[in-house]
């Protein structure tokens, strides 16, 4: 049955999945915190405009990949495809603009129509900061350093490499934009579709093409870096000094164009080749304009976002690190009494798990199956003599241990 199905492009996070992604999303809130980033949530739909206005009439993502409905009064509404456009609708609706700097990190989910393929799904899932309200090139350094020590921090700098590039300013960009045009207009016809589209309205794009003959042809094409103004130069060179002078790795790819119209300056990723074609995990930049797209006052920001389930694949696998037990009652008194231990010791912050049901043998091949570090076993007869039995699930051992003094027999397991 069709319908029993998740749709296509979406996923179940069972338990062990789950574990993986609060192991990331955690380690993520965690080392962003010592930047000075606190936890935000913007809605999971927004009105359609506000991703239309901001992440460009070219970009994939508006062009083919959002969901977006009519309301029943008549209101266009959007799953967000990503979160910095809500972040910049937030902080004009929320009146922000007095309170900047502002140092936003968001987890959450994101909807974007894709071929899902392994690491690309049609609901994933993101982390990612926002630094609005500061001009400077140390901001970039700063959240560049943000997105590296987070990396480090689930294990996995060492498999990925960062990408750097600079979209200059708007007065760079336009010339480079005259140079790209005069150098595809001849080869016009050997563009795809979408490169054709967008030759006429944003041919940097052409330069993010997925497409194989538009690849080919931005291959040759002019390189961005030679179009750098002065200004723009000098803020590219400090980025990478900054990054230079606190040991941050990082290679120059002159033709990384991020995805959505929105970015200028310092752009970069975090990529890697463990994950065969999709290979980017972190990545962001310089929005200067975008606060203006949305109608405010100019307002300068940078940031990066980063997909949750790519992480997940390449972390090792995380275990949780509180201890589980499990009380395994026989005997309907004995029950009864279990029911009581087991409240006790969460009281006293345990984890317990409380097997209902079943014959021994089961109740003790679930307790391994659970993990637990110790079976707490109580029959009857226990009772009567007010102990309990602690079985060390790694090595058999078993022991007694007054009914009153559980808690000091459980210690060395935790
Ligand atoms: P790509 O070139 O892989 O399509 P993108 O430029 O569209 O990436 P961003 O919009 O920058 O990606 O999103 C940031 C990160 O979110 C990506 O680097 C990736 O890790 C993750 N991501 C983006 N789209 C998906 C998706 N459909 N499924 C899973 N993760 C995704
Ligand atoms: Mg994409």
């Amino acid at each position: 049955m069709a319908h029993l199905k998740p749709v296509r492009g979406t996923h179940d996070l069972l338990p062990e999945d789950m574990r993986q992604h609060r192991a990331v999303i955690d380690t993520a809130r965690k080392i962003v915190r010592l930047y000075g980033f606190e936890e935000i949530a913007t809605p999971i739909f927004e009105s359609t405009e506000v991703f239309h206005r901001t992440l460009g009439d070219t970009s994939d993502v508006v062009t083919k990949e959002m969901y977006s409905f009519e309301d029943r009064n008549g209101d266009f509404l959007t799953l967000r495809p990503e979160n910095t456009a809500g972040v910049a609708r937030c902080f004009m609706s929320e009146g922000l603009a007095q309170k900047v700097p502002l140092k936003y990190f968001y987890a959450g989910p994101m909807f974007r129509r894709e071929r899902p393929q392994k690491g690309r799904l049609r609901q994933f899932h993101q982390i990612g900061i926002e630094l609005l309200g500061v001009a400077s090139p140390a901001a970039d350094v700063d959240v560049i350093a943000a997105g590296h020590r987070a990396l480090r921090s689930l294990g996995i700098i060492d498999k990925t490499v960062l990408e750097l590039n600079s979209l200059g300013d708007r007065e760079s960009r336009n010339a480079y934009r005259d140079a790209l045009i005069d150098y595809f207009t001849p080869h016009k016809n050997s563009l795809s579709d979408d490169g054709r589209a967008r030759l006429q309205r944003n041919p940097l794009r052409i330069l993010d093409s997925k497409d194989k003959a538009d690849r080919e042809l931005a291959a040759e094409a002019p390189v961005l870096s030679d179009y750098l103004n002065e200004g723009s130069r000098n803020f590219f060179r400090n980025v990478q000094d900054g990054l230079m002078r606190i040991g941050i790795d990082f290679k120059i790819n002159t033709r990384l164009v991020r995805g959505l119209d929105y970015y200028g300056q310092t752009t970069f990723e975090f990529v890697t080749d463990a994950l065969g074609a999709q290979g980017t995990v972190l990545a962001g930049g310089r929005y200067d304009g975008l606060i203006e797209l949305m109608g405010g006052a100019p307002t300068p920001g940078v940031g990066w976002a980063a997909g949750v389930e790519r992480l997940a694949m390449l972390i090792d696998k995380y275990k949780e690190d509180c201890p589980v037990f499990a009380i395994i009652p026989m005997g309907q008194k004995a029950a009864d009494r279990a029911h009581m231990l087991a409240e006790e010791l969460r009281d006293d912050g345990l984890v317990v798990d409380l097997a209902y049901a079943g014959n021994v043998s089961r109740r003790m091949k679930r307790a391994n199956r659970i993990g637990a570090s110790a079976a707490l076993i109580l029959g009857d007869e226990e009772l009567a003599r007010n102990v309990v039995q602690i079985r060390d699930m790694k090595t058999g051992h078993q022991s007694e241990t007054s009914l009153d003094a559980v808690i000091i027999g459980l210690d060395h397991f935790r």
